[in-house]
């Protein structure tokens, strides 16, 4: 089904298809550089957009700060001074001058700002203007100005790269200057008149020039709409296409008659709820249908999706085939074995655990009884469709937590010359508009309903007045044998500043908290086996207490553990606290949710009200959909989809639905992209999923 080769490329084409190193400054060393960004062509450079800018728009003089207003100034450190105030405060303060006048910056409680400021050092401040003996900057905002930046006082909106540290801020913005300058005139217009009349676009080579180095703010968010709506309406393109592509291939049929039905029930020891049945109705549906399932079940953690995909399985090999059960790590491959073997004990059913911990004499019998047959169910990790594992009938995969796989996957098996129903699980609530958008090419079950018998889960918010309260409320709670987590948000991996802190909160804990507990740790930075060490010891009950600084595995199951304490609960998504929050509760114990933190704006106590109210992922998705600017909600590398590199689907999705109705439309007209108009638009699909062109039945 593959694809006829871009039609030769346009001279203007070639040009921007030429090496970096056509660029002034750029040699073979640069170059290399540039590659490990993913730069290799001019045309790579110029479609490497800013992460983020500076303004420099507004910079005040010192001798222009009025008492009371807002001011942000250029200004070198004269000294720095850390004191203690009578009230036992640390008060640090930074006398900064710029050639106008002097004026000191003041910081409350942040003794450990001392290692971050020099004599000498250039910093851009931004805060409120007060006057105590003498002029002040009242806890501004600092940033501290690199080496190489001290050339961009001159002022303006500037770029900023996400970059290595093998090339700077400067030396990289020269190089874009240069081929903006003389290399952007030779991009062309990828969309057809129509749509950029209609949508109001930019053209394209203007909307590059203006990412780069935009005029205005202005002109700068049009820019990046322009940029925006070719990125999504690319990946709604493919989600078009894919979904035409789907429906001409043909799966199995499946036969689920009462008599399978009711087998099925009497290994379930509890009704179902509506939405379980409602979802099952709509699997056994599409498994009796010739077109192959591949289909999302969604629902909170709890929602009893597992006995959903169980039932499923059961249908597959009353059926005569095999399934396979994928999860993410092999900690919740084990979890989820023991859970359906509990279930199935008094089936026929046949299944096997493969991890990477399974012993290589009782891995090959596996392997060997999976290739002839006589394992109807293998659990595992993805290891089990990437490796070598050959299945002898495999009739359908069910995956948990989708977003460590993603859709692609579905590939792998066809290259094995399988095209077996597929059922993805995912606890992730996202809200109903939105996953329709984005899973353009699944179809959704959704699981809105909790079974009964499980108190819900209790969440307050703490203070800093309360923490001494909420400590000893923790004593009470491990004392009867629960456990707890206590998380610590950490915003990048690599933060270095903010794992100390947690390294050290944990020794605190430690010591001078619940001295006679025992409190673990686990963090970002550990390998992948010994987080997973970690993991196990506590669901063990080797620790009490576990510390984190990373979100603790979706899905791990700690009936035991009926206390989470969120640090600067504040600073966390809404939906991230949700996902957290869902790690207790798991058992019929009452479980407790305690957000510690100092809300300051608005929107932040806001968000921390709504978890207090209700424990419904979706009505929280929702209204953290409403309230949300850009951000953490989850990344697109979580679908399987190729990584965004401009466009926020939350911050944009009245783009990414505009896109989607164009694309959609596009494809209607032209199911296989040969008209002339949509030509540009196909090469770029092309190039976008370059390795996964499968998905596409163009050509
Ligand atoms: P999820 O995978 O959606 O997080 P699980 O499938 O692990 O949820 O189910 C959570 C718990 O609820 C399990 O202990 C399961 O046995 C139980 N459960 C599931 N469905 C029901 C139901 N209809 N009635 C009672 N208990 C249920
Ligand atoms: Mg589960």
């Amino acid at each position: 089904m593959l694809v006829t080769k871009s039609p030769t490329k346009t001279p203007s084409q070639s040009v921007l298809h030429q090496s970096v190193q056509f660029l002034k400054g750029v040699g073979p060393k640069r170059s290399e550089t540039l590659g490990r960004l993913g730069i290799h062509t001019i045309h790579d450079m110029l479609s490497y957009f800013p992460r983020d800018y500076k303004d420099r728009t507004r910079i005040q003089k010192i001798s222009e700060a009025k008492i009371g207003a807002e001011i942000t100034i250029h200004a070198r450190i004269l000294a720095v001074n850390n004191r203690m105030a009578r009230n036992r405060k640390y008060i640090l303060e930074a006398f900064v001058t710029d050639e106008t006048g002097t004026i000191a910056a003041t910081w409350f409680n942040q003794p450990f700002l001392m290692n971050k400021f020099h004599v000498g050092d250039n910093l851009f401040l931004h805060g409120k203007v007060g006057a105590y003996k003498y002029l002040q900057l009242l806890s501004p905002e600092y940033e501290v100005v690199q080496d190489d930046e001290t050339n961009i006082k001159d002022g303006g909106i500037i770029p900023v790269y996400p970059l290595t540290e093998r090339i700077s801020q400067t030396q990289f913005r020269k190089i874009m200057k240069e081929a903006v300058h003389h290399f952007a005139n030779h991009i062309e217009e990828i969309l057809p008149k129509e749509l950029l009349v209609k949508n109001h676009l930019l053209p394209l080579d203007k909307a590059i020039r203006e990412i780069h180095s935009p005029e205005t703010f202005d002109a700068l968010k049009r820019a990046k709409s322009r940029l925006v709506y070719d990125e999504l309406l690319i990946l709604e393109m493919a989600m078009a296409l894919r979904r035409s592509g789907i429906k001409e291939e043909t799966g199995i049929s499946f036969k689920v008659g009462t008599n399978v039905d009711t087998h099925i029930r009497k290994l379930i020891p509890f009704t179902l709820t509506n939405a379980q049945e409602g979802a099952i109705r709509e699997i056994t549906a599409d498994m009796r249908s010739s077109k192959p399932m591949n289909r999302l079940l969604q629902g909170d953690v709890g929602s009893g999706k597992t006995v959903v995909a169980i039932y499923a399985i059961l249908v597959a090999i009353a059926n005569g085939y095999q399934a396979a059960f994928m999860a993410p790590t092999e900690i919740l491959s084990e979890q989820h074995f023991q859970t359906i073997q509990k279930y199935l004990q008094h089936s026929h059913v046949r299944m096997h655990l493969l991890t990477g911990n399974t012993n290589s004499k009782f891995k090959k019998d596996t392997l060997e009884q999976i290739r002839n047959g006589q394992i109807d169910l293998v659990i595992g990790t993805h290891a089990l469709i990437e490796e070598t594992v050959q299945f002898k009938k495999l009739g359908l995969v069910v995956i948990d937590e989708q977003h460590k796989f993603g859709v692609i996957q579905r590939l792998k098996l066809k290259e094995k010359g399988f095209s077996p129903d597929v059922l993805i699980m995912t606890a992730t609530p996202i809200p109903r508009t939105l996953s329709i958008t984005l899973f353009g090419d699944l179809d959704i079950s959704i699981l809105d309903e909790m079974p009964p018998g499980r108190p819900p889960i209790k969440t307050f918010l703490v203070t800093k007045e309360k923490e001494q309260e909420a400590y000893k409320f923790i004593q009470g709670e491990v004392a009867k044998g629960r456990q707890v987590f206590i998380v610590y948000p950490l915003v990048e991996e690599s933060d270095v500043f903010d794992l100390k802190a947690a390294v050290t909160e944990a020794k605190r804990l430690q010591h001078n908290i619940f001295p006679d507990r025992k409190v673990g740790l686990l963090h970002g930075q550990m390998k992948p086996a010994e987080k997973e060490s970690v993991m196990s010891d506590f669901k063990e009950r080797r620790y009490d207490i576990l510390v984190s600084t990373i979100i603790i595995e979706v899905g791990i199951d700690i009936p035991n553990a009926t206390v989470m304490v969120v640090e600067h609960a504040e600073r966390f998504g809404l939906a991230q606290l949700h996902q957290l929050r869902g790690r207790i509760g798991r058992g019929s114990e009452q479980s407790y949710c305690l957000l510690f933190g100092n809300p300051k704006t608005q929107e932040s106590r806001e968000r921390l009200r709504i978890m207090t109210k209700t424990c419904d992922g979706f009505k929280i998705a929702e209204m953290d959909f409403k309230l949300r600017g850009p951000g953490e909600f989850f990344g697109t590398r979580q679908h399987g989809l190729p990584e965004l590199k401009i466009s926020d689907l939350i911050r944009d999705f009245p783009i990414l639905k505009q896109a989607r109705a164009d694309a959609f439309e596009i494809v209607s007209r032209d199911p296989h992209l040969t008209q002339i108009t949509h030509q540009k638009i196909r090469q770029k699909v092309l190039e976008t999923f370059k390795d996964r062109l499968e998905l596409i039945s163009i050509g």
